[in-house]
């Protein structure tokens, strides 16, 4: 586990507890809270590292999910076994996850089941999630999913993006990926104003110039698509 800022942990990642898992944040405090909680595959690390940290997965409390893909919550049906967590995702990424449909949650790309998790809140674009006194704001950002969200927060005045695979995620038809949303959505961000940020896929570290960054993400998408992309369960190295 990595801290970030304050109470913000990244407990998941490439780096942190399995190659395929995607990042995932713990908020710390009376309400132990995850945004995203990574792969089945990364779940016995993840246990390792909250317990480490003082944590039995019975105390996490809930789970903010960015969006509906296996890297990102097919650990979430076993968490759920062994916890009360509360799952909250986008409407228009919920049926994949109730029903672990292989190929809208990725699940084909890493040749693995998605376990169907209860979904038990509904974020909204607009809505602003009291995490154990941290204010995050709900962006929708469709374009990689229907139902990608990214959130901001503040953190001892700085203005930190969780723009999770709206920055650099895939694309692909067979995951319902949308140039036109997520032009749109890229351009939202771009409105916003933000000082750090981090992406589903990125080192355990903050991203500084992070406007930039985006900027950049905006100006490439969608210049070129790769069909020649291997399935992560061939082979990560490309
Ligand atoms: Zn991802
Ligand atoms: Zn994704």
């Amino acid at each position: 586990m990595v801290r970030l800022l304050g109470n913000f942990w990244v407990t998941s990642g490439n780096r942190l507890t399995h190659v395929w898992d995607a990042s995932a944040y713990l908020i710390a405090g009376d309400e132990p809270t995850l945004i995203d909680c990574g792969s089945t595959e990364g779940y016995a690390a993840l246990k390792r590292d909250l317990k480490s940290f003082g944590y039995a997965p019975k105390d996490i409390k809930r789970v903010i999910g960015t969006h509906g893909h296996w890297d990102h919550l097919s650990a979430m049906a076993k968490l759920q076994e062994e916890s009360n967590a509360k799952l909250f995702i986008h409407e228009a990424d919920r049926q994949q996850v109730e029903t672990g449909d292989p190929a809208l949650t990725a699940a084909y790309l890493y040749n693995k089941p998605f376990p169907p998790a209860r979904v038990d809140g509904l974020l909204t674009h607009g809505d602003v999630l009291d995490i154990n006194g941290y204010l995050f704001e709900v962006y929708h950002t469709p374009g990689h999913s229907p139902g990608s969200v990214s959130l901001r927060t503040e953190f001892h005045g700085l203005k930190l993006l969780i723009a999770a695979d709206t920055i650099w995620g895939g694309y692909h038809p067979r995951i319902r990926s949308s140039l036109e949303d997520w032009e749109k959505s890229l351009d939202r961000l771009l409105e916003l104003e933000f000082d750090v940020m981090t992406t589903g896929h990125c080192p355990p570290a903050l991203i500084f110039d992070a406007k930039r960054h985006v900027h950049e993400a905006r100006q490439q998408l969608g210049v070129y698509w790769n069909p020649w992309f291997k399935p992560f369960h061939s082979s990560f190295r490309y």
